[in-house]
Protein backbone atom coordinates (compact mmCIF):
# COMPACT_ATOMS: atom_id res chain seq x y z
CA UNK A 1 0.00 0.00 0.00
CA UNK A 2 3.04 2.76 0.89
CA UNK A 3 4.13 1.49 -2.54
CA UNK A 4 1.12 2.53 -4.56
CA UNK A 5 0.80 5.66 -2.28
CA UNK A 6 4.22 6.81 -3.33
CA UNK A 7 3.64 5.70 -6.66
CA UNK A 8 0.33 8.58 -6.94
CA UNK A 9 2.46 11.15 -5.15
CA UNK A 10 5.86 9.90 -7.45
CA UNK A 11 2.99 9.84 -10.16
CA UNK A 12 6.15 7.69 -11.18
CA UNK A 13 7.92 4.23 -11.70
CA UNK A 14 10.20 3.14 -9.07
CA UNK A 15 13.93 2.11 -8.98
CA UNK A 16 15.17 -0.81 -7.02
CA UNK A 17 18.19 0.75 -4.92
CA UNK A 18 21.38 2.38 -4.70
CA UNK A 19 24.43 0.95 -3.67
CA UNK A 20 27.79 3.00 -2.16
CA UNK A 21 31.08 1.31 -0.96
CA UNK A 22 34.67 2.96 -0.05
CA UNK A 23 37.87 0.80 0.59
CA UNK A 24 41.13 2.10 2.64
CA UNK A 25 39.72 5.84 3.46
CA UNK A 26 39.29 7.09 7.28
CA UNK A 27 35.64 7.15 8.50
CA UNK A 28 34.48 4.88 5.72
CA UNK A 29 31.05 4.58 7.17
CA UNK A 30 30.74 8.46 7.88
CA UNK A 31 30.94 8.87 3.70
CA UNK A 32 29.00 6.43 3.14
CA UNK A 33 25.85 7.62 4.90
CA UNK A 34 26.58 10.69 2.81
CA UNK A 35 27.25 8.75 -0.34
CA UNK A 36 23.63 7.19 0.54
CA UNK A 37 22.25 10.63 1.27
CA UNK A 38 22.88 11.35 -2.94
CA UNK A 39 21.56 8.49 -3.58
CA UNK A 40 18.27 8.44 -1.51
CA UNK A 41 16.08 8.99 -4.94
CA UNK A 42 17.20 5.36 -5.70
CA UNK A 43 15.27 4.16 -2.79
CA UNK A 44 13.50 4.94 0.56
CA UNK A 45 11.86 2.28 2.02
CA UNK A 46 15.14 1.23 3.76
CA UNK A 47 19.01 2.16 4.50
CA UNK A 48 22.26 0.22 5.94
CA UNK A 49 25.64 0.51 6.39
CA UNK A 50 28.30 -2.07 6.77
CA UNK A 51 32.08 -1.40 7.94
CA UNK A 52 34.55 -3.25 8.85
CA UNK A 53 37.31 -2.63 11.26
CA UNK A 54 40.61 -4.79 11.97
CA UNK A 55 38.57 -7.57 10.25
CA UNK A 56 35.70 -7.32 12.32
CA UNK A 57 32.27 -6.60 10.28
CA UNK A 58 29.34 -4.13 11.86
CA UNK A 59 26.30 -3.76 10.39
CA UNK A 60 23.79 -1.10 10.96
CA UNK A 61 20.25 -0.80 9.33
CA UNK A 62 16.44 0.43 9.71
CA UNK A 63 13.68 1.19 7.66
CA UNK A 64 13.05 4.86 6.13
CA UNK A 65 15.25 7.15 4.49
CA UNK A 66 18.83 7.59 5.19
CA UNK A 67 18.64 10.48 7.99
CA UNK A 68 15.90 8.85 9.71
CA UNK A 69 17.71 5.68 9.78
CA UNK A 70 21.35 6.56 11.04
CA UNK A 71 21.96 8.40 14.09
CA UNK A 72 25.03 9.64 16.08
CA UNK A 73 24.66 6.11 18.29
CA UNK A 74 24.59 4.21 15.16
CA UNK A 75 27.39 5.77 13.61
CA UNK A 76 29.53 5.93 15.94
CA UNK A 77 29.82 1.65 16.07
CA UNK A 78 30.55 1.90 12.43
CA UNK A 79 34.03 2.30 13.01
CA UNK A 80 36.84 1.52 9.91
CA UNK A 81 37.88 2.49 6.45
CA UNK A 82 36.05 0.11 4.80
CA UNK A 83 32.11 0.15 3.75
CA UNK A 84 29.76 -0.35 2.09
CA UNK A 85 25.76 0.99 2.00
CA UNK A 86 22.59 0.13 0.24
CA UNK A 87 19.39 2.26 -0.25
CA UNK A 88 16.10 0.12 -1.31
CA UNK A 89 13.40 0.30 -2.86
CA UNK A 90 11.48 -3.20 -2.99
CA UNK A 91 10.22 -4.61 -6.44
CA UNK A 92 10.43 -7.82 -5.36
CA UNK A 93 10.56 -9.69 -2.52
CA UNK A 94 8.69 -7.04 -0.37
CA UNK A 95 9.10 -4.69 2.56
CA UNK A 96 10.23 -5.37 6.27
CA UNK A 97 13.85 -4.70 7.64
CA UNK A 98 14.95 -8.34 6.84
CA UNK A 99 14.92 -7.21 3.86
CA UNK A 100 17.03 -4.20 4.24
CA UNK A 101 20.97 -4.47 3.12
CA UNK A 102 23.60 -5.27 3.19
CA UNK A 103 22.86 -8.60 4.26
CA UNK A 104 25.25 -9.88 6.57
CA UNK A 105 26.43 -14.09 5.72
CA UNK A 106 27.51 -15.37 9.02
CA UNK A 107 30.11 -18.43 7.98
CA UNK A 108 33.02 -20.24 10.03
CA UNK A 109 34.74 -19.40 6.47
CA UNK A 110 34.71 -16.02 7.31
CA UNK A 111 31.67 -13.24 7.72
CA UNK A 112 30.32 -11.12 4.66
CA UNK A 113 27.96 -8.55 3.72
CA UNK A 114 26.49 -7.87 0.30
CA UNK A 115 24.57 -5.05 -1.31
CA UNK A 116 22.74 -5.10 -4.61
CA UNK A 117 21.12 -2.88 -6.62
CA UNK A 118 18.75 -4.77 -9.50
CA UNK A 119 16.60 -8.03 -10.00
CA UNK A 120 17.49 -11.68 -10.37
CA UNK A 121 15.25 -12.86 -12.75
CA UNK A 122 15.44 -16.68 -12.13
CA UNK A 123 15.68 -15.98 -8.29
CA UNK A 124 12.29 -18.45 -8.09
CA UNK A 125 14.22 -21.55 -9.97
CA UNK A 126 17.93 -21.20 -7.88
CA UNK A 127 16.02 -20.71 -4.67
CA UNK A 128 13.93 -23.66 -5.03
CA UNK A 129 17.30 -25.47 -5.91
CA UNK A 130 18.83 -24.09 -2.94
CA UNK A 131 16.31 -24.91 -0.36
CA UNK A 132 16.39 -28.53 -2.08
CA UNK A 133 20.00 -28.04 -1.14
CA UNK A 134 19.29 -27.64 2.01
CA UNK A 135 19.78 -23.95 2.27
CA UNK A 136 17.80 -21.64 4.60
CA UNK A 137 16.91 -18.31 3.40
CA UNK A 138 15.89 -15.34 6.56
CA UNK A 139 15.17 -12.79 4.17
CA UNK A 140 12.35 -12.86 0.77
CA UNK A 141 14.78 -10.59 -0.85
CA UNK A 142 16.70 -12.27 -4.02
CA UNK A 143 19.67 -10.66 -2.79
CA UNK A 144 20.01 -13.25 -0.32
CA UNK A 145 20.76 -16.05 -3.43
CA UNK A 146 24.28 -14.80 -4.09
CA UNK A 147 25.45 -15.18 -0.24
CA UNK A 148 23.93 -19.01 -0.48
CA UNK A 149 25.52 -19.33 -3.85
CA UNK A 150 29.09 -18.39 -2.81
CA UNK A 151 28.99 -20.26 0.60
CA UNK A 152 28.18 -23.65 -1.71
CA UNK A 153 31.27 -23.12 -4.18
CA UNK A 154 34.59 -24.38 -2.95
CA UNK A 155 38.38 -22.01 -3.41
CA UNK A 156 39.39 -18.81 -2.29
CA UNK A 157 36.48 -15.93 -1.54
CA UNK A 158 37.55 -14.36 -4.78
CA UNK A 159 36.99 -18.11 -6.72
CA UNK A 160 33.67 -18.99 -5.09
CA UNK A 161 32.55 -15.51 -6.37
CA UNK A 162 33.88 -16.33 -9.72
CA UNK A 163 32.27 -19.71 -9.37
CA UNK A 164 28.67 -17.96 -8.03
CA UNK A 165 28.00 -15.30 -10.65
CA UNK A 166 27.35 -17.19 -13.62
CA UNK A 167 24.39 -18.98 -12.30
CA UNK A 168 22.73 -15.47 -12.04
CA UNK A 169 20.35 -14.03 -14.46
CA UNK A 170 19.36 -10.74 -14.70
CA UNK A 171 20.48 -7.15 -12.97
CA UNK A 172 22.94 -6.71 -10.51
CA UNK A 173 25.37 -4.55 -9.78
CA UNK A 174 26.76 -5.71 -6.48
CA UNK A 175 29.19 -4.69 -3.30
CA UNK A 176 30.38 -7.41 -1.62
CA UNK A 177 32.89 -6.77 1.44
CA UNK A 178 34.78 -9.71 3.37
CA UNK A 179 37.09 -8.89 6.37
CA UNK A 180 39.78 -8.07 4.15
CA UNK A 181 38.81 -7.33 0.56
CA UNK A 182 36.15 -5.20 -1.34
CA UNK A 183 34.40 -6.77 -4.20
CA UNK A 184 32.76 -4.61 -7.19
CA UNK A 185 30.59 -6.47 -9.35
CA UNK A 186 28.51 -5.54 -12.13
CA UNK A 187 26.23 -7.89 -14.65
CA UNK A 188 26.91 -9.23 -17.69
CA UNK A 189 24.50 -7.13 -19.74
CA UNK A 190 25.64 -3.86 -17.95
CA UNK A 191 21.88 -3.21 -17.16
CA UNK A 192 22.63 -1.13 -14.03
CA UNK A 193 25.13 1.89 -13.60
CA UNK A 194 27.83 1.47 -11.36
CA UNK A 195 31.27 3.53 -11.00
CA UNK A 196 34.19 3.74 -9.76
CA UNK A 197 36.46 6.73 -7.74
CA UNK A 198 39.71 7.62 -6.49
CA UNK A 199 39.59 9.26 -3.08
CA UNK A 200 43.06 10.50 -1.56
CA UNK A 201 44.87 6.77 -1.50
CA UNK A 202 41.45 5.07 -1.56
CA UNK A 203 38.56 4.45 -3.79
CA UNK A 204 34.98 5.02 -3.83
CA UNK A 205 32.08 3.15 -5.70
CA UNK A 206 28.32 4.29 -6.32
CA UNK A 207 25.71 2.85 -8.47
CA UNK A 208 25.81 6.95 -9.42
CA UNK A 209 28.57 8.77 -9.92
CA UNK A 210 27.16 12.03 -8.82
CA UNK A 211 27.78 10.61 -5.26
CA UNK A 212 31.36 11.37 -5.70
CA UNK A 213 30.97 14.95 -5.34
CA UNK A 214 29.53 15.31 -1.78
CA UNK A 215 32.31 12.77 -0.70
CA UNK A 216 35.38 14.96 -2.73
CA UNK A 217 35.67 11.74 -5.24
CA UNK A 218 37.53 11.85 -8.47
CA UNK A 219 35.34 9.84 -11.42
CA UNK A 220 37.77 7.17 -12.66
CA UNK A 221 35.52 5.02 -14.67
CA UNK A 222 32.26 2.56 -14.67
CA UNK A 223 32.88 -0.94 -14.06
CA UNK A 224 32.57 -2.98 -17.42
CA UNK A 225 29.43 -5.50 -18.20
CA UNK A 226 30.87 -9.02 -16.15
CA UNK A 227 33.41 -7.25 -14.39
CA UNK A 228 34.33 -8.35 -10.93
CA UNK A 229 37.04 -5.50 -8.94
CA UNK A 230 38.68 -7.20 -6.13
CA UNK A 231 40.19 -4.28 -3.75
CA UNK A 232 42.96 -5.36 -1.07
CA UNK A 233 45.43 -3.90 0.59
CA UNK A 234 48.13 -4.01 -1.68
CA UNK A 235 46.11 -4.56 -5.01
CA UNK A 236 43.18 -4.16 -7.31
CA UNK A 237 42.72 -7.28 -9.67
CA UNK A 238 40.14 -7.12 -12.56
CA UNK A 239 38.48 -10.21 -13.64
CA UNK A 240 35.45 -10.82 -15.87
CA UNK A 241 33.21 -13.74 -14.28
CA UNK A 242 31.86 -14.41 -17.98
CA UNK A 243 33.38 -13.46 -21.68
CA UNK A 244 29.38 -13.27 -23.01
CA UNK A 245 28.57 -9.89 -22.01
CA UNK A 246 26.47 -7.27 -23.54
CA UNK A 247 26.15 -3.26 -22.96
CA UNK A 248 22.80 -2.90 -22.73
CA UNK A 249 22.24 -0.25 -19.72
CA UNK A 250 18.88 0.69 -18.82
CA UNK A 251 17.78 3.55 -21.45
CA UNK A 252 15.11 4.70 -18.02
CA UNK A 253 18.47 5.71 -16.37
CA UNK A 254 18.87 8.06 -18.37
CA UNK A 255 15.19 8.92 -19.00
CA UNK A 256 14.22 9.14 -15.00
CA UNK A 257 16.06 8.12 -12.66
CA UNK A 258 19.47 9.14 -12.45
CA UNK A 259 20.34 12.63 -11.08
CA UNK A 260 21.41 14.89 -13.37
CA UNK A 261 24.18 15.43 -12.31
CA UNK A 262 25.44 12.04 -13.15
CA UNK A 263 27.19 10.27 -16.01
CA UNK A 264 26.85 6.65 -17.35
CA UNK A 265 29.11 5.07 -19.35
CA UNK A 266 30.53 8.80 -20.17
CA UNK A 267 27.76 10.31 -21.35
CA UNK A 268 25.94 12.77 -18.65
CA UNK A 269 22.15 12.70 -18.10
CA UNK A 270 21.68 16.43 -18.28
CA UNK A 271 23.26 16.21 -21.48
CA UNK A 272 21.09 13.30 -22.74
CA UNK A 273 17.76 14.42 -21.95
CA UNK A 274 18.55 18.01 -23.41
CA UNK A 275 19.27 16.27 -26.68
CA UNK A 276 16.12 14.05 -26.61
CA UNK A 277 14.23 17.00 -25.96
CA UNK A 278 15.92 18.56 -28.68
CA UNK A 279 15.07 15.82 -31.03
CA UNK A 280 11.28 15.90 -29.52
CA UNK A 281 10.99 19.27 -30.69
CA UNK A 282 11.87 18.16 -34.28
CA UNK A 283 9.72 15.48 -34.24
CA UNK A 284 6.25 16.50 -33.08
CA UNK A 285 6.37 20.72 -33.13
CA UNK A 286 3.29 22.39 -32.43
CA UNK A 287 2.56 26.35 -32.15
CA UNK A 288 2.57 27.10 -28.39
CA UNK A 289 3.59 29.98 -26.27
CA UNK A 290 6.28 28.77 -23.62
CA UNK A 291 7.68 25.12 -22.79
CA UNK A 292 7.55 24.02 -19.46
CA UNK A 293 8.62 20.71 -18.12
CA UNK A 294 7.24 18.23 -15.31
CA UNK A 295 9.95 18.58 -12.13
CA UNK A 296 12.83 17.38 -11.67
CA UNK A 297 13.65 14.70 -14.30
CA UNK A 298 12.08 16.36 -17.12
CA UNK A 299 13.28 19.82 -16.61
CA UNK A 300 16.79 18.80 -19.01
CA UNK A 301 14.54 17.80 -21.68
CA UNK A 302 12.10 20.62 -21.90
CA UNK A 303 14.91 23.58 -21.88
CA UNK A 304 16.54 20.70 -25.13
CA UNK A 305 12.99 21.19 -26.42
CA UNK A 306 12.84 25.02 -26.27
CA UNK A 307 16.79 24.81 -27.45
CA UNK A 308 15.17 23.25 -30.80
CA UNK A 309 11.71 25.01 -31.52
CA UNK A 310 12.78 28.50 -30.53
CA UNK A 311 9.64 28.59 -27.66
CA UNK A 312 10.71 30.50 -24.39
CA UNK A 313 11.43 28.20 -21.74
CA UNK A 314 9.44 28.73 -18.72
CA UNK A 315 9.04 27.64 -14.85
CA UNK A 316 5.54 26.18 -14.70
CA UNK A 317 5.08 24.15 -12.31
CA UNK A 318 6.73 24.13 -9.18
CA UNK A 319 7.51 21.08 -6.67
CA UNK A 320 6.67 21.01 -2.99
CA UNK A 321 10.16 19.69 -1.87
CA UNK A 322 9.08 18.63 1.51
CA UNK A 323 6.17 16.29 0.72
CA UNK A 324 8.03 13.12 2.09
CA UNK A 325 6.02 9.90 2.45
CA UNK A 326 2.86 9.93 3.46
CA UNK A 327 0.66 6.55 5.32
CA UNK A 328 -2.91 7.31 3.78
CA UNK A 329 -4.74 5.30 2.30
CA UNK A 330 -5.12 6.74 -1.25
CA UNK A 331 -8.64 6.90 -2.52
CA UNK A 332 -9.80 9.29 -5.60
CA UNK A 333 -9.85 12.42 -4.20
CA UNK A 334 -6.87 11.80 -1.92
CA UNK A 335 -4.83 10.89 -5.54
CA UNK A 336 -5.82 14.19 -6.65
CA UNK A 337 -4.25 16.34 -3.44
CA UNK A 338 -1.31 14.03 -3.69
CA UNK A 339 -0.64 15.46 -6.87
CA UNK A 340 -1.47 18.63 -5.23
CA UNK A 341 1.17 18.24 -2.16
CA UNK A 342 3.59 17.73 -4.58
CA UNK A 343 2.90 20.11 -7.78
CA UNK A 344 1.86 23.51 -8.21
CA UNK A 345 1.19 25.21 -11.53
CA UNK A 346 2.43 29.06 -11.29
CA UNK A 347 -0.80 30.76 -12.77
CA UNK A 348 1.16 34.20 -13.39
CA UNK A 349 3.01 32.13 -16.36
CA UNK A 350 0.31 29.91 -17.65
CA UNK A 351 -2.98 31.86 -17.65
CA UNK A 352 -4.15 33.07 -21.20
CA UNK A 353 -0.99 30.74 -22.41
CA UNK A 354 -0.28 28.06 -25.09
CA UNK A 355 1.69 25.23 -23.07
CA UNK A 356 4.02 22.86 -24.18
CA UNK A 357 4.38 20.33 -21.09
CA UNK A 358 6.99 18.35 -21.79
CA UNK A 359 7.64 14.82 -19.60
CA UNK A 360 9.72 12.29 -19.39
CA UNK A 361 7.68 9.21 -19.45
CA UNK A 362 3.84 8.55 -19.24
CA UNK A 363 3.12 4.81 -17.02
CA UNK A 364 -0.76 4.80 -16.19
CA UNK A 365 -1.80 8.26 -17.13
CA UNK A 366 -3.30 9.52 -14.03
CA UNK A 367 -0.65 11.79 -13.10
CA UNK A 368 -0.58 13.40 -16.49
CA UNK A 369 -4.35 13.74 -16.33
CA UNK A 370 -3.57 15.76 -12.77
CA UNK A 371 -0.86 17.75 -14.07
CA UNK A 372 -2.82 19.14 -16.97
CA UNK A 373 -5.74 19.86 -15.16
CA UNK A 374 -3.52 21.79 -12.56
CA UNK A 375 -2.54 24.06 -15.47
CA UNK A 376 -5.78 24.55 -17.00
CA UNK A 377 -7.12 25.32 -13.83
CA UNK A 378 -4.91 27.91 -12.99
CA UNK A 379 -5.89 29.08 -17.23
CA UNK A 380 -3.62 27.63 -19.25
CA UNK A 381 -5.33 28.39 -22.55
CA UNK A 382 -4.10 24.53 -24.54
CA UNK A 383 -1.53 22.28 -23.38
CA UNK A 384 0.28 19.85 -25.41
CA UNK A 385 1.71 16.97 -23.54
CA UNK A 386 5.45 15.59 -25.55
CA UNK A 387 7.29 13.06 -23.89
CA UNK A 388 10.92 12.55 -24.03
CA UNK A 389 10.71 8.89 -24.73
CA UNK A 390 8.57 6.36 -26.17
CA UNK A 391 5.35 4.51 -25.29
CA UNK A 392 5.77 1.98 -22.34
CA UNK A 393 4.06 -1.01 -23.50
CA UNK A 394 6.21 -4.07 -21.74
CA UNK A 395 7.12 -4.49 -18.07
CA UNK A 396 10.53 -4.51 -16.60
CA UNK A 397 12.31 -7.59 -14.91
CA UNK A 398 15.31 -6.08 -14.13
CA UNK A 399 14.57 -4.12 -10.89
CA UNK A 400 12.18 -1.51 -12.20
CA UNK A 401 8.56 -1.60 -11.27
CA UNK A 402 7.13 -0.60 -14.33
CA UNK A 403 3.97 -2.45 -13.03
CA UNK A 404 2.12 -5.18 -15.30
CA UNK A 405 1.44 -5.02 -18.59
CA UNK A 406 -2.55 -4.59 -17.75
CA UNK A 407 -1.06 -1.41 -15.73
CA UNK A 408 0.63 0.12 -18.80
CA UNK A 409 -2.00 2.27 -20.43
CA UNK A 410 0.05 2.06 -24.02
CA UNK A 411 -0.73 -0.95 -24.34
CA UNK A 412 -4.36 -0.10 -24.10
CA UNK A 413 -4.64 3.70 -25.92
CA UNK A 414 -2.99 4.97 -28.91
CA UNK A 415 -1.32 8.22 -28.66
CA UNK A 416 -3.88 10.20 -29.61
CA UNK A 417 -6.81 8.33 -27.44
CA UNK A 418 -4.23 8.49 -24.90
CA UNK A 419 -4.00 12.37 -25.52
CA UNK A 420 -7.89 12.27 -24.81
CA UNK A 421 -7.62 10.62 -21.99
CA UNK A 422 -5.40 13.03 -20.24
CA UNK A 423 -6.68 16.07 -21.42
CA UNK A 424 -4.00 17.13 -23.75
CA UNK A 425 -5.13 19.29 -27.01
CA UNK A 426 -2.30 17.13 -28.47
CA UNK A 427 -0.33 14.02 -27.33
CA UNK A 428 3.48 12.83 -28.82
CA UNK A 429 6.01 10.57 -27.98
CA UNK A 430 9.83 10.42 -29.18
CA UNK A 431 10.26 8.03 -31.92
CA UNK A 432 12.59 4.80 -30.50
CA UNK A 433 14.71 6.19 -33.33
CA UNK A 434 14.97 9.58 -31.57
CA UNK A 435 15.62 7.60 -28.30
CA UNK A 436 18.44 6.00 -29.55
CA UNK A 437 19.91 9.07 -31.21
CA UNK A 438 19.76 10.51 -27.75
CA UNK A 439 20.83 7.76 -25.81
CA UNK A 440 23.34 6.21 -27.49
CA UNK A 441 22.62 2.78 -28.83
CA UNK A 442 23.78 0.62 -26.36
CA UNK A 443 20.56 0.78 -24.20
CA UNK A 444 18.24 -1.92 -23.11
CA UNK A 445 14.74 -0.43 -24.64
CA UNK A 446 12.92 -3.75 -24.14
CA UNK A 447 10.09 -1.95 -22.07
CA UNK A 448 9.43 0.34 -25.43
CA UNK A 449 9.58 -2.50 -27.49
CA UNK A 450 8.61 -5.68 -25.95
CA UNK A 451 11.75 -6.99 -26.92
CA UNK A 452 14.25 -8.30 -24.20
CA UNK A 453 17.83 -8.88 -24.30
CA UNK A 454 17.98 -11.80 -22.06
CA UNK A 455 16.44 -15.14 -22.05
CA UNK A 456 12.53 -15.32 -22.50
CA UNK A 457 12.33 -18.74 -20.32
CA UNK A 458 13.19 -16.78 -16.95
CA UNK A 459 11.45 -14.26 -17.77
CA UNK A 460 8.28 -15.92 -18.22
CA UNK A 461 8.87 -17.73 -15.05
CA UNK A 462 9.30 -14.02 -13.39
CA UNK A 463 5.45 -13.81 -14.49
CA UNK A 464 4.24 -16.75 -12.38
CA UNK A 465 5.92 -14.87 -9.29
S1 LIG B 1 13.13 -2.99 -19.50
FE1 LIG B 1 13.06 -0.74 -19.43
S2 LIG B 1 13.23 -0.20 -17.27
FE2 LIG B 1 13.89 -2.36 -17.49
S3 LIG B 1 16.11 -2.31 -17.76
FE3 LIG B 1 15.22 -2.28 -19.80
S4 LIG B 1 14.98 -0.08 -20.29
FE4 LIG B 1 15.31 -0.25 -18.10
Amino acid sequence: MIKEIEYFLNGKINEECGVFGIFNVEDAAQLTYYGLHSLQHRGQEGAGIASCDNGNIIREKGEGLVTEVFNSDKMSKLSGNMAIGHVRYSTSGGGGIENVQPILVRSHTGDFVVAHNGNIVNAKELKMQLEAMGSIFHTTSDSEIIGHLIQREVGSFQEKILKALPKLEGAFSFLIMDRESLYVIRDKNGFRPLSMGKLGNGFVFSSESSAFEIVGAEYVRGLKPGEVLKISKDKIVSKQYTDCTQDKMCAMEYIYFSRPDSSINGLNVHTSRRKCGSILAKESAVEADIVIGVPDSSLSSAMGYSDASGLPYELGLVKNRYVGRTFIKPNQQQRERGVKMKLSAMEAVVKGKKIVLVDDSIVRGTTSKHIIQLLKDAGAKEVHMRIASSPIISPCFYGVDTSTYSELISTRLNPKELGEFIGADSLAFLSHEGMLEGLGKNVCTACFTGRYPTSMFSLLENLKK
